[in-house]
């Protein structure tokens, strides 16, 4: 029976389901019913399979068996269903499913990115250490809703009021770049399929209003878009080395290591320094801005090619090598 490309509707579903049709597959979109009609609309599904909360989802482990389904995980599978049911469900899901323990917690991500030898922001143990910008995260924070910006320990002392449970991070002063890649087991190769930047609310609205108004505003980081990025070519090889980098010592931590789409969330620094703030284990939705093709990839495979495309790609070339196990988390 042919295999079916299914996707949770939201987050970068229309970009691989697009994909995946683009690479002959059927396809299968799981819609919350009052989102269904968006997938309906752009035509991307085959089938269109309706639920009335992302908590049924794991109701539907049979129908997918049934339709030989294999299932591409975003960010919006793992925020919206419980992952002890993702992980128990026995429907074919395209990545390494143990990665997801070390990209979880902000920790775990810290001793893979180190091993990798990465760039990250300095983490301050104790507010007496504060001696530059430092940004104070929370866990669980969507959008980075309350962290806040401190100079000293003072101010910490003064803003922290009662929280106990913090992470105080150097704050790099740069800009944000995030690098979309790919790792191929089936041929073996990483490759870059682009970058970009994101819109957020409201941080970048605050350089509209004049500095008066500013001070006393809550920063936030919600998402709301992304833009597309071309990077400096002279950066490329440190792109390069650095998602090898990330690989290497994901074997290591976590066999067979991570692969498919990944992404750095970095930030460069004047003096052409990438920091990395945090890994995504899986397809980012900055992706969705190259919904056909990046520059990049489109020169690396000879024609139009998504991240998305690029996953549907792996599968079929692992079906046509019978290889399909070892991509299969
Ligand atoms: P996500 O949804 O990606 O998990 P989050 O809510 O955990 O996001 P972060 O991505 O950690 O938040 O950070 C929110 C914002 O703060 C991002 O826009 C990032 O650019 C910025 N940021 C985070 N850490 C640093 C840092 N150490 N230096 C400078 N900017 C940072």
């Amino acid at each position: 029976m042919e295999y079916s490309i299914a996707t949770l509707g939201s987050h970068s579903a229309l970009q691989i389901l697009k994909g995946a049709k683009d690479e002959g597959f059927r396809t299968i979109a799981i819609c919350k019913s009052d989102h269904a009609f968006v997938y309906r609309h752009f035509g991307v599904a085959d089938e269109i399979i309706e639920i009335q909360s992302y908590s049924e989802f794991p109701t539907l482990e049979d129908a997918l068996l049934k339709r030989n389904a294999i299932l591409i995980p975003h960010a919006s599978l793992i925020a919206y269903v419980d992952l002890k049911a993702i992980e128990g469900m026995k429907v074919p899901y395209y990545g390494n499913r143990k990665i997801l323990f070390w990209e979880s917690d902000r920790e775990r991500q810290r001793i893979w990115l180190e091993k990798a030898g990465l760039n990250l922001p300095k983490v301050f143990n104790d507010p007496s250490e504060i001696d530059r910008p430092a940004i104070v995260k929370f866990p669980g924070a969507k959008g980075g809703q309350g962290y806040f910006l401190v100079k000293s320990e003072r101010e910490f002392r003064r803003k922290i009021g009662k929280i106990k449970e913090y992470v105080i991070q150097e704050y790099i002063v740069g800009i944000p770049v995030y690098i979309h890649y790919f790792y191929s087991v089936i041929r073996n190769e990483l490759e870059l399929m682009g970058f970009d930047r994101r819109y957020e609310s409201n941080v970048d609205g605050i350089g509209r209003i004049p500095p008066n108004l500013q001070r006393d505003l809550k920063v936030t980081y919600t998402i709301v878009g992304n833009f597309p990025l071309m990077l400096r070519e002279s950066l490329l090889p440190e792109v390069f080395k650095m998602g090898e980098s990330v690989i290497k010592a994901s074997k290591e931590i976590c066999s067979p290591g991570i692969y498919g789409p990944f992404c750095l969330e970095t930030v460069v620094t004047p003096d052409l320094k990438f920091y990395v703030f945090e890994i995504s284990a899986r397809i980012v939705a900055g992706t969705n801005v190259f919904m056909e093709t990046s520059p990049y990839a489109l020169i690396k495979h000879g024609k139009p090619m998504s991240t998305g495309r690029r996953i549907a790609l792996e599968i079929r070339e692992a079906i046509e090598q019978d290889r399909l196990k070892e991509i299969l988390g």
